[in-house]
């Protein structure tokens, strides 16, 4: 057999490659328990989807299976080992203000505009038709070849869960639901609540009571507003001015308004990926640097203290006695995301860490307790995902590293995140596309496109990828 002309091959199958992403993508596959029935735990629409590529898989001579519309895979191939693509074809809600609907794809100039396009449906498409592609050219192959299909990656990766009850790991994998060349390293990510209970504040000779602190709603995300209420007997004049100065000096938006009882301080951050926590501004931070400086009721104070002592100008955990780094991964970042205090009843700090392949876990986390149990709080709620990395010298480095420089004639660098990819899911895979380098990420925006000839590459790259893989 001669060389392979894989671009080729793709073109032959562009039509139904753009057919069958357009029906795939017309189906509006947002999780929605509130259609959830048998076989279909995360809404209709989403075992609809589900089962148009099953369907598909099936009339085109795969082996193809549905685990209770959590997941599915369509498979070719004989052999002990499987190699496994993973994807997935539950997306993020549309929200507003596209130019043509989101759930009724469109090209323009070039580009396949719909939710999905890009993450992850488009993909899923192009890997489907990658394996058609080995299939029909009847290519001889050592290992089964298996494309996986989540439903719920966007949430909370139950599919996986259940998928993985049933199923052994592939020998080997990747996900194209991230970036190319390949993302070989994802960072652990460690979450925890630090908690404790308040009594009524006592107010007799403190100027302010912190009545409430309110910042922050998800964990992963730098807050971008900070809302405090403040009682007492204090000067409401004086705290307005020093608000407005402490603004001001800091170049910060936020307002104090005056209601019957209480002062309410409003102070404007920008939100950020956690992974990059001092690339945002944590309005909690900020809001508590301030209160650091009045007289609050003890308990108040205390609060503040914790805050400031111990997270202001501390995103690598310096202020912990936590910073540490290794040449895989990096740095160990820190983003508090969360904050709940209520006087009298209890104060809340959710706190997401991403660490290097190198940190112990255990140790580090005795290291936090020890470091604020002074402010009478405890961690609570431990989420710990652990690092994910694959060596270098491991075969499916090389093979997909030899693959993608053949293919696009660039060197195939290898990248580590501290955001987590899909796959993570896999003992032994990597994020391998779709977005190329310098390309535009659409995923989880208003008018999320692909470009067709960047849809199309990935399908070449990925049908070579399957067949030296499989062959291996
Ligand atoms: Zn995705």
């Amino acid at each position: 057999m001669g060389q392979i002309q894989w671009m080729d091959e793709v073109l032959k199958r562009k039509d139904q490659l753009l057919k069958q992403s357009f029906e795939l993508l017309s189906i509006p596959s947002i999780l929605d328990e509130s259609t959830a029935g048998p076989g279909a735990p995360f809404g209709r629409n989403i075992a609809k989807a589900l089962n148009y590529l099953l369907d598909l898989g099936r009339k085109d001579g795969f082996i193809t299976k549905n685990f209770d519309g959590y997941a599915g895979h369509i498979e070719m191939g004989k052999g002990e080992e499987y190699i496994g693509i993973l994807a997935h074809i539950d997306v993020v809600p549309a929200g507003g203000g596209w130019t043509s609907p989101p759930f009724s794809p469109e090209i323009r100039d070039g580009k396949l505009y719909a939710r999905g396009a890009m993450d992850d449906k488009g993909p899923t498409m192009a890997a489907y038709i990658a394996m058609k592609i080995v299939k029909e050219l009847a290519l001889p192959l050592s290992k089964r070849v298996r494309l996986i299909i989540g439903t719920d990656e966007e949430t909370k990766w139950r599919c996986m869960n259940h998928y993985f009850k049933f199923e052994k790991m592939p020998v080997m994998g990747f996900t194209p639901d991230a970036e190319f060349p390949m993302i070989i390293g994802e960072k652990g990510l460690l979450s925890f609540k630090l908690v404790g209970s308040l009594t009524t504040p006592n107010v007799a000779n403190d100027e302010w009571i912190l009545d409430e602190f309110w910042s922050g709603e998800r964990i992963n995300l730098v807050p971008d507003l900070a809302i405090v209420k403040l009682k007492g007997e204090g000067d409401v004049f004086q705290l307005k001015e020093e608000f407005q100065a402490y603004l001001y000096e800091h170049r910060l938006n936020g307002y104090a308004e005056e209601a019957d009882d209480h002062v309410t301080l409003r102070l404007q951050g920008i939100a950020h990926h956690a992974f990059e926590p001092d690339r945002g501004l944590n309005a909690a931070l900020a809001m508590a640097r301030f209160l650091s400086n009045m007289r609050l009721d003890a308990e108040g104070h205390r609060f503040i203290q914790l805050i400031a002592d111990r997270f202001v100008d501390s995103f690598f955990g310096e202020k912990l006695g936590i910073q540490q780094k290794d040449d895989r991964l990096g740095v160990l970042t820190l983003n508090a995301g969360v904050f709940r205090y209520r006087s009298g009843e209890s104060q809340e700090i959710h706190v997401n860490i991403r660490h290097p392949l190198s940190t112990d876990v255990d140790q580090l986390i005795q290291q936090i307790e020890e470091m604020v149990a002074e402010y009478q709080v405890y961690i609570t709620d431990i989420d710990h995902l652990p690092a994910h990395y694959i060596h270098e010298d491991h075969p499916l480095i090389s093979i997909l590293s030899t693959v993608y420089e053949q293919q696009t004639g660039e060197p195939a660098k290898l990248l580590t995140t501290g955001g987590g990819t899909y796959a993570r899911v896999l003992k032994t895979g990597v994020a391998f596309g779709p977005v190329f380098p310098g390309k535009v990420e659409t995923a989880h925006q208003r008018d999320e496109y692909i470009e067709i000839d960047d849809l199309l590459k990935a399908t070449a790259i990925y049908a070579q990828a399957i067949y030296e893989l499989a062959q291996s």
